[in-house]
């Protein structure tokens, strides 16, 4: 079998399946796609893709005839050796991962020594080796390899295509050198390397950008103490090459389906292993308060909240998604509706989803009209059609002048022009 162009299997067409489908049928591979969600696969069979991601519908387009989707795991399992584990692992009550889609593929594998699981779902430090024990359980002799992905939501398919490393962690058997191949056109680094290693790459990476953010967050608090503006603190940081520029955007703290439940699966993974990790107790507290701090710049402006209507711009996790998960939408909008204040929102595409989040949210359908009355407005999500909002409309709209810059990506300037106030974070 040719390993360049085989045929390969991807178990779970959410974010990082359908990416990884489709960036390999792009390579030339035949990409057999099984999901437990019917409606899903029925979807994607019809043309339709279920997730808003710049640039996939056009790649599923150009490359459907070497893509599949079915409900079954029997197609995949004839013609593909490579089978790609990208189920979610959403954190459960006590903050560990939740692995039962995990283990649910497992459960349906066959007894085959010519199949390997490449497990590309985010799961803590140690499941390789639980998963190989219950398949060896199970009498069922296939190969595994851990292959944390790393693509961003937003850019997915531009990570894809140009990641900064590929990570293969598996036993120096077949399995590995298989999917090290199927890389290899894309030429990016490689770090291969042992299992559990390769599972504790993406942890300890996702953990440490988090970090960043927290950092960068609490020295813009500081700022907003010092005088000092915070974005010519973090270019002055970001240049020396020791610190690196990115991340280090002072906002709102970060949400969205990665960080937060991975690095409390990482406090739990240590913690129930007797480590108490804790500089990651402190990330995540930074990043709970952080979300918090805009009700304080409101109230510094308004006063009680109470009656008072606060405008959200953006509610996905971040632009260029509809992800929802762990938005910093959704606890800023439940702390205003406590405070008392009314609230309206404007997404340009995670609305629909939003809608069904956050109860007591007003969606009149476009920012301007979410601005109509406004005593305020907080830019939660950084779409560009917010960055490039016309300030002086905006403010004949809003019967307040408070503009919160949650991102502070917002040009101060414009926005004072329009006759408004302006309050980013960590900038004076
Ligand atoms: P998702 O929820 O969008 O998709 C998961 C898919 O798996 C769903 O379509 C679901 O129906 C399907 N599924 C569940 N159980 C199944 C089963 N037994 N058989 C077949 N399909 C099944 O999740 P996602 O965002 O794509 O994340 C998947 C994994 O990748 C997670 O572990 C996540 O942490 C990790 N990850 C996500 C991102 C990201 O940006 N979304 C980035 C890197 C890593």
């Amino acid at each position: 079998m040719s390993t360049e162009r085989e045929p390969i299997a991807v178990i779970g067409t959410g974010y990082v399946g359908l990416v990884t489908a489709a960036g390999f049928a792009e390579l030339g591979n035949e990409v057999l796609c099984v999901d437990v969600d019917a409606a899903k696969v029925e979807r994607l069979t019809a043309g339709e893709v279920p997730i808003y991601e710049p640039g996939l519908a056009e790649v599923l387009e150009s490359c459907r005839e070497r893509l599949h989707f079915s409900t079954q795991l029997a197609d995949a399992l004839e013609r593909a050796r490579l089978l790609f584990v990208c189920v979610g692992t959403p954190p459960t009550h006590s903050g560990d991962a939740d692995l039962s889609a995990v283990h649910d593929v497992v459960a349906s594998m066959p007894a085959s020594d010519t199949h390997a699981l490449v497990m590309k779902s985010t799961v803590p430090p140690g499941t390789g080796t639980a998963v190989k024990r219950a398949l060896a359980q199970q009498g069922k002799p296939l190969a595994y390899v851990s292959c944390p992905e790393f693509l961003r939501e937003g850019s997915a398919l531009k990570d894809f295509r140009h990641p900064d490393r590929v990570v293969v962690g598996d036993e120096g058997d077949w399995a590995g050198d298989a999917v090290v191949a199927l890389y290899e056109p894309l030429g990016a680094p490689l770090v291969r390397t042992d299992v559990v290693s390769a599972e504790m790459v993406k942890l300890a990476t996702n953990a440490f950008l988090s970090t960043k953010i927290s950092f960068i967050n609490e020295i813009a608090n500081v700022c907003e103490e010092t005088g000092a503006d915070v974005l010519e603190v973090a270019r002055g940081m970001g240049l020396d090459s020791r610190v690196g520029p990115a991340f280090l955007r002072p906002g709102i703290g970060f949400g969205g389906s990665c960080f937060p439940k991975d690095i409390s699966a990482l406090k739990q993974l240590a913690g129930n292993s007797g480590y108490h990790f804790q500089l990651l107790n402190a990330v995540i507290e930074v990043n709970d308060l952080q979300k918090r701090r805009v009700v304080s710049k409101l109230v510094k402006h308004l006063g009680d909240l109470v009656g008072k209507r606060v405008t959200l711009l953006g509610l996905a996790f971040k632009p260029d998604t509809d992800d929802m998960r762990e938005a910093s939408s959704l606890v800023l909008a439940a702390r205003l509706l406590a405070e008392g204040a009314h609230v309206s929102a404007y997404d340009p595409v995670a609305e629909a989803h939003a809608r069904e989040l956050m109860p007591g949210v007003d969606f009149p359908g476009s920012a301007l009209a979410a601005l109509e009355g406004a005593d305020a407005c907080v830019l939660v999500t950084e779409w560009a059609q917010f960055t490039e909002l016309d300030w002086q409309t905006a403010a004949q709209a809003m019967r307040g002048e408070l503009v919160v810059d949650g991102r502070n990506a917002l040009d101060p300037a414009a926005v004072r022009a329009g006759g408004l106030t302006y309050e980013g974070i960590g900038r004076p």
